[in-house]
């Protein structure tokens, strides 16, 4: 029953072969049994009502598609009954009094919450090892990263204990864990997704999306997922769209370009190969290779690292201990209390980047850090719109490597921060990028360890993003696959 894809699911609900509530037990029982951390908080009980409230919807046929599917939601969307932590200490025991506008929606369209997904601490890294609630184990491999910070959505889809998550993606979060973790996950364009709830990390770079088993129920999401919002400053009002309206087209004329920096020393050979593979397979489906360029590739880890945490400082200084979360215990003046409170509270990266974000907005240094990197990032974005005129979609690795160890890079942020190299520049534009599964890695120890395709488009291109992904996932199997 976990092998199915939301589409099934939502046959056999409807057809009532199958009940909300023995789908929500079927989930809530692999949950309890699995040793991947993926999640930071169950609560079987409101599970279990939101699932009684589904039936009466099917029984009633009040429904839509994702009525009486399970979803779980990564600890970054607020939520009115389940602890909304960020992975951080300081939200240990924080319960919002409302709901994240995503998940307002899911719940809108019957959908069940499972429960929390464990993430690095404030959407910070890119291994889940950042959070305050411990790593995330790869179901493919116990002793790999599962990739950040979403990395228990995606090691919650691969394991098959939910069928649908939401994960954000700042600067990657979504596509590199969907990647290491051999599932399907989108980021849309900037600004489609609400960010109203989602707890802030660099707000100009957060965006939600869904990470699933494959594109077309990550269509499915997106559906529910995508709408204007008035609470959301930077929501963009746009028509309602079928996201999966496209699925079938042909590709045949498709260009696709290829990015000669995604493809430089650093690319890890096995990762490489997975790669040109999956090209020569939509070459087979009747799209066509373009060479382009991205030249300023190698500039956007710099210029992240400087504005998301620039913003990141800014957005974290609300957890002072007097509105949300955690307090110190023992402080003697309110300046002490804060400071306190925030040395408790915080974990070693979300502290290194309100202090590099601090350093960078400060008088003296703004002009030479924060502005330059503003003004670069406009130039990222334009390159893009130069290869656009070129090709319709762009296609590259989505990390140069495979999954690495648990461990492996935990005291060396640099080593972190390289490793974001594909997948940056597309959140500083703004554009949708999606992970599709392309295989795995090559020798004893990376044999078992996915790659993922990267696919970029153009803004508001995500029907057709689905349809490339889905069109490749109709010609091969490598998102069915699953860890034993
Ligand atoms: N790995 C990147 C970082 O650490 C991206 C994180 C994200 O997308 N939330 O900031």
């Amino acid at each position: 029953m976990h092998n199915h894809t939301l589409k099934q699911l939502s046959s056999l609900l409807h057809s009532k072969q199958l009940s909300a509530t023995e789908l929500a037990q079927h989930y809530l029982a692999r949950i309890t049994s699995s040793t991947l951390n993926a999640f930071t908080h169950v609560e079987p009980d409101l599970t279990l009502q939101q699932a009684a409230l589904a039936d009466q919807r099917l029984a009633s046929g009040d429904t839509t598609a994702l009525t009486g599917i399970p979803i779980a939601h990564k600890d970054i969307f607020v939520t009115r009954n389940w602890r909304s932590t960020a992975g951080s200490r300081m939200l240990e025991n924080y319960v919002s009094p409302f709901d994240a506008t995503v998940v307002e929606h899911f719940n809108a369209a019957g959908m069940v919450t499972l429960g929390k997904l464990n993430c690095d601490e404030f959407a910070m890294g890119s291994s889940n090892e950042n959070s305050y609630f411990g790593p995330v184990k790869n179901p493919w491999d116990l002793r790999a990263i599962p990739g950040g910070s979403s990395g228990g959505s995606a090691a919650a889809i691969a394991a098959r204990l939910t069928p649908a998550a939401t994960g954000t993606d700042t600067g990657g979060s979504i596509r590199q864990p969907a990647a290491f973790c051999g599932v399907t996950g989108i980021k849309p364009t900037y600004g489609s997704v609400s960010r109203y709830g989602m707890i802030a990390f660099a707000s100009s770079l957060d965006q939600g999306g869904p990470i699933a088993q494959n594109a077309e129920d990550c269509g499915l999401l997106l559906n529910a997922m995508i709408g204007f919002d008035p609470k959301d400053s930077t929501s963009v009002e746009r028509a309602k769209e079928d996201f999966n309206r496209d699925l079938s087209k042909s590709l045949n004329g498709l260009r696709i370009g290829v990015p000669r920096e995604f493809f430089g020393a650093g690319l890890a050979a096995d990762v490489e190969v997975a790669v040109r593979a999956a090209l020569a397979d939509y070459e087979k489906l009747g799209a066509i290779l373009v060479d382009i360029s991205l030249p300023k590739t190698e500039l956007s880890i710099p210029v992240y690292y400087v504005i998301a945490p620039a913003e990141a400082s800014s957005n974290l200084e609300r957890f002072d201990g007097v509105r949300y979360g955690h307090r110190a215990a023992d402080y003697k003046d309110l300046a002490d209390m804060y400071k306190k409170t925030r040395a408790e509270g915080f974990g070693e990266e979300v502290k290194r980047r309100i202090l590099v974000g601090s350093y960078v907005l400060s008088h003296g240094y703004y002009d030479a850090y924060y502005l330059q990197a503003q003004k670069i990032r406009r130039l990222i974005a334009q390159d893009f719109q130069t290869a656009f005129t070129q090709c319709d979609v762009i296609m590259g690795p989505v990390a140069p490597t495979v999954a690495w160890d648990l461990g492996d890079k935990s005291d060396d942020p640099v080593a972190n921060y390289l490793a974001d190299i594909y997948t940056l520049s597309t959140s500083l534009a703004g554009l949708p990028g999606m992970s599709i599964p392309c295989g795995f890695g090559q020798g004893e120890k990376n044999a078992r360890r996915p790659v993922g395709l990267q696919l970029i488009g153009n803004y508001f291109s995500e029907a057709k993003l689905l349809n490339v992904a889905h069109q490749y996932q109709l010609a091969t199997d490598w998102h069915q696959k699953t860890p034993e």
